[in-house]
């Protein structure tokens, strides 16, 4: 039925780079004869998925949305992949979004955008708008996405879906094709928040071949969706950061979460305003952070090793072919993310710009610590406006980048954060951001299902 619906719509949509029906109805059909057998299943066995083009799928193009790694097909399945397969899971194929997750809104793709389901003329979000897309046109049940700075959060406000990041080491990045490996974070797309918790159930927890993942028990995720949707948020305290009360959102952005926020009172969630002094510096940091370990990271993309390779005819030396290749294989946004980051690496600037950024991170950390002393959780718009029309806010990338204001200060924490729908604004979607402490993703999944 699913890929039905994605014959039927996806030509509209565009959130598939690639489908793999053929694997899709094997790994179905694999799933029959093993309930046959009386195989004892999970509780997701069976189900479509689809998943974000940055995830390594074995035998599957993998392209990051880039023309540098068209063609590539990892000979090895990511953790996460690995895991979504044991369960049963049904993968559909491989979701649109910026190149290499750098974006927010799916422009930045090599392969064209991917249109918003609720309004083909406007964007999907992203980096990972594809994958949202897809669960929002009823595509696919559950997808993949990887956070950022907000890519899975603001794709799931803009498209009416649920997107769940979760503690940063929660979930394991081997396999993942690294933007910025402090930073990078993957987790589930949804329509219902008890889907993000089964979800994150079968992808999360401790894996050794990742140095940075969390070597602890997941939190009791899907035990505290269920405890939240008996719709009881008594002892429950959720603050309110002050200094994102002055910050743009759109005026129906701000209407649609007060009512969001409204309704958890009345479900007995107590409200306290809490003051992260160091939040409106979330923005810079981050922009020369990730930048920094991207143009370290996209360095292995030499022309050597991976798909493309441009000027290979005997004519150039070995550097002309790694330069004419990444000339030719990487796009605008990547090509100024290179440049940034590599400037701000450079000796001599090293101090004055990455090491006051990592300054800043600490900071920031210490802000989200301090409120939790305060409150369980915190809340705030996704993202400070609803779809916007394509071609936008292309011309000037600080436009872009303010769509992840509000989701970039967790990032650099670490923490989970959630986006659950909150009502429309002109007939457009509106995401409620909730983010919990490092480790805390039951908090999260427990206020984030009252809601629903
Ligand atoms: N929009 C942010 C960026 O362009 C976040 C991207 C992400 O989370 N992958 O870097």
């Amino acid at each position: 039925a699913h890929l039905d619906r994605i014959a039927a719509v996806d030509g509209q949509v565009h959130a598939f780079l690639h489908v793999d029906a053929e694997g899709a109805i094997a790994a179905a059909r694999a799933v029959d004869s093993a309930r046959a057998r009386g195989e004892k299943l999970g509780p997701l066995a069976g189900v479509p998925i689809a998943i974000k083009d940055v995830i390594a799928t074995k035998g599957v193009p993998t392209t990051c949305a880039s023309k540098i790694l068209e063609g590539w097909r990892p000979p090895y399945d990511a953790t996460i992949m690995e895991r979504i397969n044991a369960a049963g899971m049904v993968m559909l194929g491989k979701t649109n979004m910026d190149e290499f997750a750098m974006g927010s809104s799916t422009e930045y793709s090599a392969y064209g955008p991917t249109r918003n389901p609720w309004d083909l003329g406007r964007i999907p979000g992203g980096s990972g708008g594809g994958s949202a897309a897809a669960v929002a046109a009823y595509e696919a049940p559950l997808a993949i996405g990887t956070d950022t700075g907000g890519s899975i959060r603001q794709p799931g406000a803009v498209t009416g879906t649920v997107g769940s990041k979760p503690t940063y080491g929660g979930t394991s990045r081997y396999g993942l094709v690294a933007f910025s490996s402090s930073l990078d974070t993957p987790g589930p797309v949804t329509r219902t928040v008890l889907d993000a918790a089964l979800l994150h159930e079968v992808i999360g927890g401790h894996d050794p071949r990742d140095s940075t993942s969390i070597p602890a028990p997941l939190p009791a995720i899907v035990e505290a969706a269920r405890l939240g949707a008996t719709g009881d948020l008594s002892g429950v305290r959720i603050g309110l950061v002050r200094e994102f009360a002055g910050e743009g959102a759109e005026p129906g952005v701000a209407a649609a979460v007060r009512e969001a926020i409204e309704a958890l009172v009345k479900l007995g969630a107590e409200v306290v305003e809490v003051s992260c002094p160091h939040f409106e510096y979330a923005l810079p940091a981050y922009y020369l952070i990730a930048p920094s370990e991207a143009s370290s990271n996209l360095a292995r993309f030499d022309a050597v090793r991976y798909g493309l390779r441009v000027g290979d005819d005997g004519q150039h030396s070995l550097e002309e072919v790694m330069s004419l290749t990444r000339e030719a294989g990487f796009g605008p946004e990547v090509k100024r993310r290179i440049m940034l980051g590599t400037y701000a690496l450079s000796s001599g600037y090293y101090e004055a710009y990455y090491g006051q950024a990592q300054k800043v991170r600490t900071l920031i950390t210490n802000d989200f610590k301090a409120a939790f002393e305060q409150v369980d959780v915190l809340v705030s718009p996704t993202t400070p406006f609803v779809a916007f029309p394509f071609g936008s806010r292309t011309s000037d990338p600080y436009q872009m980048y303010l769509a992840d204001l509000y989701t970039i200060p967790t990032n650099l924490y670490g923490g989970p954060a959630i986006s659950v729908p909150a009502g429309l604004s002109e007939g457009l979607p509106v995401g409620l951001q909730i983010m919990a402490p490092t480790m805390a993703d039951d908090r999260m999944y427990r206020v984030a299902a009252a809601l629903e």
